[in-house]
């Protein structure tokens, strides 16, 4: 697995192999891999002559009062999960390699971006898109690979590739959980042991709802209502939102019906925690 930092070396390295007409799949990360990051790899790696794994994490997606800093890196471990997932190369920047001084271009996706955690997170999505952005152009992958953990993500950037014409493939993976269900995140380090067990309760309370619209019903209220009794259940610190939306357009539904993301955000202590369901109604 050859390791980049710097974007010129491995632009070059990658307009080689394209002129070989080696197809190329990106994984983007901001490290501290599980195996919700080695799924993605893998899949890239069965799919693609070339796997790119990106490892940064993108200051511009964290808010003034969010964990930019103390969010968990470890390069050396990263650099071992990526090699045995099947990355080809891993990119890793420093972040004026990303942002240097004078940098003043970003991507807003309008319609998608203000919602869900776009309400309590108001830049973040403009952050995301922006370095995905810049991400394609330094890698032009044929595929890019995002997990249906981040939905509210996988639907812009896949929006933004779309209007852009960016002529990468996004391709959305499925949610790799604990044993108990949770969704495996990096940020499920910060959770003290206490914490851990009650921070199943989020994926409970979308089996909880999943079992009510396989029984038939259909009014989003009554499953919003249910949901957030199961939550309270273990007594979070914050239950950001609970929201049942299109899964396409992200608008609110009332009575469910096609594709409808069951989206939610819960703090438990400082550590935030989202998880979701998609349902075919
Ligand atoms: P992150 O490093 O958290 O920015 O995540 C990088 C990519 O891995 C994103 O596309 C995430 O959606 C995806 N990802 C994170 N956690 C999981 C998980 N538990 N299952 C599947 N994909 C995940």
């Amino acid at each position: 697995m050859r390791i980049y930092h710097k974007i010129p070396e491995l632009k070059e390295y990658i307009a080689f192999q394209k002129a070989k007409w080696r197809s190329v799949g990106l994984v983007p990360t901001m490290g501290f891999l599980h195996e919700g990051h080695v799924s993605l790899i893998e899949k890239s790696a069965s799919e693609n002559d070339l796997t790119v794994v990106s490892i940064f994490v993108n200051p511009t997606q964290f808010g003034p009062n969010e964990d930019y800093e103390t969010y968990p890196r470890d390069f050396e471990a990263d650099s071992q999960a990526a090699r045995n997932a099947g990355a080809d190369i891993l990119f890793a920047p420093p972040p004026d390699e990303m942002y240097p001084d004078g940098y003043g271009t970003y991507v807003y996706v309008e319609g998608l971006s203000d919602l869900l955690c776009g309400k309590s997170r108001p830049d973040h999505f403009r952050g995301v898109a922006s370095v995905v952005c810049k991400l394609f152009n330094i890698v032009t992958p044929d595929r890019a690979y995002f997990g249906q953990k981040d939905a509210q993500q996988l639907v812009i950037i896949g929006k933004m590739a779309r209007d852009l014409n960016m002529g990468v493939k996004i391709i959305g993976c499925p949610i790799i959980r604990e044993e108990d269900g949770l969704a495996k995140s990096s940020r499920n380090t910060y959770l003290s042991s206490d914490e851990r067990k009650r921070a199943a309760a989020l994926c409970r309370s979308l089996y909880r709802a999943q079992e009510m619209v396989q029984a038939g019903q259909r009014n989003a209220g009554i499953i919003h209502d249910a949901m957030i009794q199961t939550l309270k259940e273990a007594s979070p610190d914050l239950i950001d939102y609970v929201e049942i939306v299109n899964a396409d357009t992200l608008q609110p539904v009332e009575l469910l019906a096609g594709r409808v993301l069951i989206a939610l955000a819960v703090r438990f202590g400082q550590t935030r925690l989202i998880d979701n369901i998609v349902l075919e109604v």
